[in-house]
């Protein structure tokens, strides 16, 4: 069916304005002066007046069903989708992490399994190389014929998932002849494993020794350490999950030389600050996660560089793992505690509540940071924005209501949320796939297995 949604603002990355919008055959069709769509007929209408009819979020760092730390996230591609979509979000890029030794093909075959007949959203994949690399190197024009132009390297996770610097410059290299775009975890793996066998030694076990035994200067390291590879090899990076003052430093002095760097950062690290690993009865345990959260000089840090444009993309990294069963297997020993955390429902209201309501950001730039960017980044062409032609993914938001974030409202399968009372301002009401409408008035509409695998382009930021 049509859409015809009337009397909104629409905000663009490029401008706000006053309009109704056309939807046809689930895609963008035109953008008119309030009013001008009156005759069309078999066209369903929404009334937007008093809303912001925004792109729908766009979400590339996800772990959906993941196997980490022996167990699983607990979202697969169901719930993992519907929170996403309740939470206005309209495509997610999921992480494949291939087991030690298996073809990339065929972790790729494995990650289409889960989500197929699931996701409510569309979906892309992105690809981690875990150590031996001999062999996926050589399977680079595969990925890119699959749809998959980005990678991951991990430079923590000493004796599992890290690389060498000699691993990193290979793939680089390789990843440059075929214009894949490389994600980096930085933190430096060895230093970790050397710091946290330490403060084991001590007796050291309780959640805030998670942080201890990753300092910021760990992220710092790690990404100087990277950029100067990625130089070298001549091949653009893209900084996931960036939490420190030093380590968003190196990344800016990097783009003031015009290296093809980028970075994302996450709510969590913009709102939330180390204080959370002190909470009583093991509650710190919940805000275990890698990199951890860190002073609040860094959060305003993070502020200050998404304002100035330095921080590209904000991603959740949502990796769930209930707190009164998989997070408990850390009581006595911080290592054992799963790292990471839900956030994939509240990614576009906290961070419209940061960013426009309490920052005063054009919501312009709000829209360029949660959807555009990482859709330009990692080539997801007919999503992110809104202007003819594009998919239909939208969100309508109610920009003047103010909610409290409850664990009890939310879709995440998960037993808490991190924003647990968090205020915000905002909230999407209604949102729109590819032209269906899946969340009206803030009840689900739509069925999973509706959403679609994008077989997302070469980068549009890093090889143009
Ligand atoms: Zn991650």
């Amino acid at each position: 069916m049509d859409l015809i949604i009337r009397n909104g603002t629409i905000i663009s990355s490029k401008e706000g304005k006053q309009a109704d919008l056309y939807i046809k055959n689930g895609k963008i069709d035109s953008i008119k002066e309030c009013e001008s769509y009156k005759e069309v007929p078999g066209a369903k209408v929404i009334d937007a007046a008093n809303m912001l009819v925004m792109p729908g979020g766009v979400d590339v760092h996800t772990h959906l069903q993941m196997p980490f730390m022996g167990t699983h996230s607990t979202d697969d591609f169901r719930t993992g989708t519907i929170a996403a979509a309740m939470g206005g979000t309209t495509s997610i890029v999921d992480y494949v992490i291939p087991k030690r030794r298996e073809s990339l093909k065929r972790a790729l075959q494995n990650w289409h399994k889960k989500a197929k007949g699931k996701a409510i959203i569309d979906y892309g994949f992105h690809m981690a190389l875990v150590p031996p690399v001999d062999r996926p190197v050589n399977e680079f024009e595969f990925l890119v014929e699959s749809g998959v132009t980005s990678i991951k390297c991990f430079m923590a996770y000493k004796n599992s998932l890290m690389l060498s610097d000699t691993d990193l410059y290979r793939i680089l290299a390789k990843a440059g002849e075929h214009n894949i775009l490389t994600c980096i975890h930085a933190e430096n793996g060895e230093l970790i494993d050397y710091l946290t066998k330490d403060l084991l030694k001590q007796g050291k076990r309780e959640p805030i020794f998670h942080a201890y035994s990753r300092p910021p200067g760990i992220e710092d390291e790690s990404v100087s350490r990277v950029i100067k590879i990625s130089k070298m090899t001549k091949s653009p990076v893209y900084f996931v999950h960036l939490s420190s003052k030093g380590g968003i430093k190196e990344i800016k002095r990097a783009k003031g030389n015009k290296q093809a760097v980028f970075a994302e950062t996450c709510p969590q690290y913009t709102v939330l600050s180390e204080h959370r690993y002190f909470a009583k009865d093991f509650e710190g345990a919940k805000y275990v996660m890698s990199p951890p959260l860190r002073k609040y000089k860094h959060c305003s840090y993070i502020k200050k560089s998404i304002k100035d444009g330095v921080i590209d993309v904000i991603a959740t990294d949502h990796c769930p793992f209930n707190f009164n069963k998989e997070k408990r297997r850390g009581l006595k020993d911080f290592t054992k505690i799963p790292n990471g955390m839900p956030g994939i429902e509240t990614r576009m209201a906290v961070m419209f509540n940061e960013m426009v309501v309490k920052m005063g950001l054009d919501a312009c730039k709000f829209v360029e940071l949660n959807c555009t960017n990482p859709a330009k980044i990692f080539g997801l062409n007919q999503k992110g924005d809104i202007k003819p032609g594009l998919d239909a993914d939208i969100a309508i938001w109610n920009p003047d209501l103010i909610w409290k974030i409850k664990h009890e409202n939310l879709h995440e399968n998960v037993d808490y949320t991190p924003f647990e009372d968090y205020v915000v301002t905002g909230k999407p009401v209604s949102v729109i796939s590819r032209g269906e409408i899946i969340v009206e008035n803030g009840k689900l509409t739509a069925e999973p297995g509706r959403g679609v695998y994008i077989s997302r382009k070469i980068s549009g930021s890093a090889y143009s």
